[in-house]
């Protein structure tokens, strides 16, 4: 074997070196492009942990209206009531919260299952017909004469009344148009109208036998202002949401939605609509 020449060792030692270089050079891409991957596939799970944790959150939402319970947020600030619990709405109670306005008729084959209320000729929904009457009795406890005048009414009935208003105003010299306008902001339109639910009464009283806003300040007016809302009730049109209800004032038109919302709606000063607006409640 024969030595090799200065140049040729030269020639090697540069090859190898190019060798080793470009093997380097491949491990470090092979490195960094792992490194890459595996950064990738880091945020790839991670994103997929996030998701995963949606979908939990998503499936116990479910779980908890499942379960018969959806908790809805408590709202801050505005005139609202804060640091409390937020209000617990049961799907099972929803019945009771059921909105209708010159938005949202009543579907024409609502019919509630009624029950008599004793010496008016009234009728209401048989499930406020116990929290209605608690109502009543404590207010007669009390020294008060509430007469319940108007319960559940049928949406044929509610046309009739509305029709009739309408004429009224007609025959006072107002066109068809703004006698329908009118009579808009003292009857919920035909369709529409609690009274149609079986849900709300108007209440007046013996020496006070008119549904006018005077009632206000009978006792029985004041009383059913101050505690309608522990038996369930709400004052469905109040002064200073007419621009919301649709209807005028009317301090003798009471509206059941459960002990709880009720509460709720006195201590937030909504009316059912902004309250519709607050839990997303409509469809
Ligand atoms: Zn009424």
């Amino acid at each position: 074997m024969s030595r090799k020449k200065p140049e040729d060792r030269r020639v090697v030692r540069t090859r190898r070196t190019v060798i080793y270089t470009f093997l380097l050079i491949l491990i470090f891409m092979y490195i960094s492009a792992h490194a890459q991957l595996e950064e990738e596939r880091a945020q790839a799970q991670q994103a997929e942990t996030l998701g995963t944790g949606n979908a939990v959150q998503a499936g116990l939402a479910a779980g908890q209206e499942e379960n018969g319970e959806q908790v809805m947020e408590q709202e801050k600030g505005d005139g609202k009531a804060e640091g409390q619990e937020g209000l617990i709405l049961n799907p099972e109670d929803m019945w009771c919260l059921i909105l209708t306005n010159a938005q949202y008729p009543i579907p024409e084959d609502y019919l509630p299952v009624l029950k008599e209320v004793p010496g008016q000729g009234q009728s209401v929904d048989e499930r406020i017909y116990d929290p209605l009457m608690e109502m009543l009795s404590d207010m007669k406890e009390q020294g008060l004469s509430p007469v319940v005048c108007s319960g559940y009414r049928t949406l044929d009935k509610q046309e009739m009344l509305f029709n009739r208003k309408v004429s009224a105003y007609v025959k006072q010299g107002y066109s068809m148009e703004e006698a329908n306008q009118m009579a808009r902001r003292l009857l919920s339109i035909p369709g529409s109208g609690e009274h149609c639910l079986g849900l709300a009464v108007d209440i007046y009283c013996e020496s006070y036998r008119k549904l006018e806003a005077g009632f206000a300040d009978t006792k029985e007016g004041k009383w059913l202002r101050e505690h309608c809302w522990d038996y369930g009730f709400i004052l469905r049109y109040d002064q200073g949401k007419e621009e919301l209800t649709g209807i005028d004032y009317e301090p003798w038109h009471f509206r059941y939605v459960g002990k709880a919302a009720a509460q709720y709606l006195k201590e937030t000063g909504m009316c059912l609509e902004e309250f519709y607006i607050e839990e997303s409640l409509y469809g």
